[in-house]
């Protein structure tokens, strides 16, 4: 598992982490989740990946919790696949209850395709109303409905990197200015992915762009570099850079 700090674009506070699947192979090597995860889900096996990673990422994010003292968020990717499993609710129910300082976020990628399945929605409201937060992850790729933004109980939204990493083109500024604004009028979280350099983190905060993750302020790294981080003085504590605000 490795864990990706979440920013505040505007204070340069840490607001948490995405935790993300890796697969060290012994004889494959290091196997991208982009390979194994569509794997696991042809498998059948996404919702044990899904159960597993929840579980373990609490575990971790307690240490992360416990040593930056204050709540914080932990952003879980779930398969929509995996929505409807009692397993998952169980298991998100319990984590909630039991780790008050910890706010769980379920990121979901194709939304659009389960937002006329009325199982899927049913599960995704009982999730939230178990404590969870719901994430549109890639918003923006894919399918294009965006009706779903109303039927599902959706509160942050993740900016994809294809968008932020062309923020100089003509087009594509005011796209990602239309989608926070439209995001912020909804009452949505926005969050911005792959934000790689500083140019792009000064645009993205000039639209109004409170939060992000990226190589700019961290790759995502284990645990053990996490609270590295995280002990060490003030210009380190985002990960790899302080913002300068
Ligand atoms: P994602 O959820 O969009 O995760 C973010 C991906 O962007 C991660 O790739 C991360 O390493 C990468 N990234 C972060 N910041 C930057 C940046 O500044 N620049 C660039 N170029 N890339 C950046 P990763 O870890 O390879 O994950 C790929 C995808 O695999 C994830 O995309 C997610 O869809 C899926 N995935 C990963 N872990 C899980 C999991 O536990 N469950 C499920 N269902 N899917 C997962
Ligand atoms: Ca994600
Ligand atoms: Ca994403």
């Amino acid at each position: 598992m490795a864990f990706q700090p979440v920013m505040n674009l505007v204070s340069g506070e840490l607001e948490g982490y995405e935790a993300l699947a890796r697969w060290s192979h012994p004889d494959l090597g290091d196997v991208p989740p982009d390979v194994f995860i569509p794997l696991a889900e042809q498998l059948g096996l996404i919702g044990d990946v899904g159960l597993h990673m929840l579980e373990s990422s609490y575990t971790q994010a307690r240490q992360l919790q416990a040593r930056l003292g204050r709540r914080m968020a932990l952003a879980v990717n779930i398969s929509p696949l995996h929505a409807t499993d009692p397993k998952l609710l169980r298991a998100a129910r319990r984590l909630i209850g039991a780790h008050p300082d910890i706010q769980l976020v379920l990121e979901l990628t194709e939304l659009a395709l389960v937002g006329d399945d009325q199982a899927t929605a049913r599960a995704l409201d009982l999730l939230v109303e178990a404590g969870a937060q719901l994430a549109v992850d890639d918003f923006g790729t894919g399918y294009s409905s965006i009706s779903y933004l109303n039927r599902l109980p959706v509160s942050v939204l993740k900016i994809d990197r294809s968008f932020t990493c062309d923020l100089t083109d003509t087009r594509t500024l005011p796209l990602v200015q239309g989608v926070i604004a439209m995001a912020q009028a909804m009452g949505l979280q926005v969050i911005a992915e792959g934000i790689e350099d500083a140019a792009t983190l000064t645009t993205l905060r000039h639209l109004g762009c409170h939060s992000g993750q990226g190589f700019l302020f961290s790759r995502p790294l284990p645990l053990s570099a996490c609270l590295d981080a995280l002990a060490a003085p003030e210009p380190k504590r985002s990960g790899s850079v302080r913002l300068v605000v």
